[in-house]
């Protein structure tokens, strides 16, 4: 299966997306995880995306799906894929639909968790105290949620009038959401 997962920052999706890598058994790809990668290793594109990254703003979208390009030829994504923080535009939307046309890779799904703001702002908060994630701080985090809202959220309405978009509640036990997100997919394919 392959899977767009969206939402917010902080709306659970990393979380979401290493359980269903387990469950049905695909790889997970967050580009936001590629980037930190970069960057910790010193490389040329991460000393570029790593201001970027800290003021709370979208890297270039020509770095980003370089880096997917890259992760996509890889043989783990032969079983299927769950996208997680791509895309974040429209443009990005177009640029995989493009992608995944070429290696006639098409998606089957796109869930999106829906979790409100004020919540998405207590998740950041508890995971800058616990993972120390520069953009996780309180200023950044306001402007990666006006980046999501202005942005990314055009995105959910284009697979919507596409027909592949599931919207589900992102918030409560992290099972129960996962249960939700797993019955959503289960539904499409039986659909
Ligand atoms: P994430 O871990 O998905 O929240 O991503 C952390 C940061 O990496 C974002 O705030 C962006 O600066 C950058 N990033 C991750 N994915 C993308 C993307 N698809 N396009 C542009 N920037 C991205």
């Amino acid at each position: 299966m392959r899977i767009v997962l969206l939402g917010a920052p902080g709306s659970g999706k990393g979380t979401q997306a290493k359980r269903l890598k387990v469950e049905l058994g695909i790889a997970h790809i967050s580009t936001g995880d590629l980037l930190r990668a970069a960057v910790k290793d010193g490389t040329p594109l991460g000393l570029k995306a790593k201001a970027v990254m800290e003021a709370g703003q979208l890297v270039s979208d020509q770095i980003v799906l370089g880096l997917l390009e890259e992760r996509l030829a890889q043989p783990d994504t032969q079983s299927g894929f769950i996208l997680d923080g791509y895309p974040r535009n429209l443009a990005q939307a177009g640029a995989l639909d493009d992608l995944l046309a070429r290696i006639r890779q098409p998606l089957d799904a796109v869930v999106k968790l829906n979790v409100p703001d004020a919540d998405i702002v207590r998740r950041c908060e508890l995971r800058f105290a616990q993972e120390h994630r520069a953009d996780d701080n309180p200023a950044t985090v306001r402007r990666r949620l006006a980046v999501y809202a202005e942005q990314t959220a055009p995105v959910a309405d284009f697979y919507s009038r596409r027909g592949i978009l599931t919207e589900v509640d992102g918030v409560g036990p992290i099972e129960s959401i996962g249960d939700r997100v797993l019955d959503a997919l289960r539904s499409r394919v039986r659909a």
